[in-house]
């Protein structure tokens, strides 16, 4: 059994609720939810983060965006805005090392990020 947190929220083995999901990939409510809407959007195979994909990913990011975009319209937030966030290694605030885009909304987001 996978040790990963997501691949195994990916594969069913951990409950999460759903928002939406295809063969590639699966969005979900974010546990500890940061914005009225903030739903998490992963590719159900494994890979860390942005560094790790490879050339031959470019059509699953683009699937990744795309879901984003569906999460966005099906949330209601798509109107009024949303973000779309993909924190990246230690620096970046990464605490769940398998990709992961949040989409953040319902509510007039802060810039810089913190
Ligand atoms: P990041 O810090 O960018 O790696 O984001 C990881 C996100 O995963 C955080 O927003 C957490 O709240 C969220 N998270 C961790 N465990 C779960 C879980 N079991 N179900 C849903 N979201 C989770």
């Amino acid at each position: 059994m996978s040790e990963c947190l997501f691949c195994r929220i990916g594969s069913g083995q951990i409950p999460a609720k759903v928002v939406l999901q295809d063969d590639e990939l699966l969005a979900f409510e974010d546990v500890n939810p940061q914005a009225p809407v903030h739903v998490l959007v992963i590719p159900k195979r494994h890979m860390e983060g942005l560094n790790e994909t490879k050339p031959g990913d470019k059509a699953l990011l683009g699937h990744l965006f795309e879901a984003a975009i569906q999460v966005a319209e099906k949330k209601g937030i798509a109107e009024s805005g949303y973000r779309v966030v993909a924190n990246t290694g230690r620096n970046g605030g990464q605490s769940v090392f398998h990709l992961h885009l949040h989409v953040l909304g319902g509510r007039q987001m802060a810039w810089p990020p913190g």
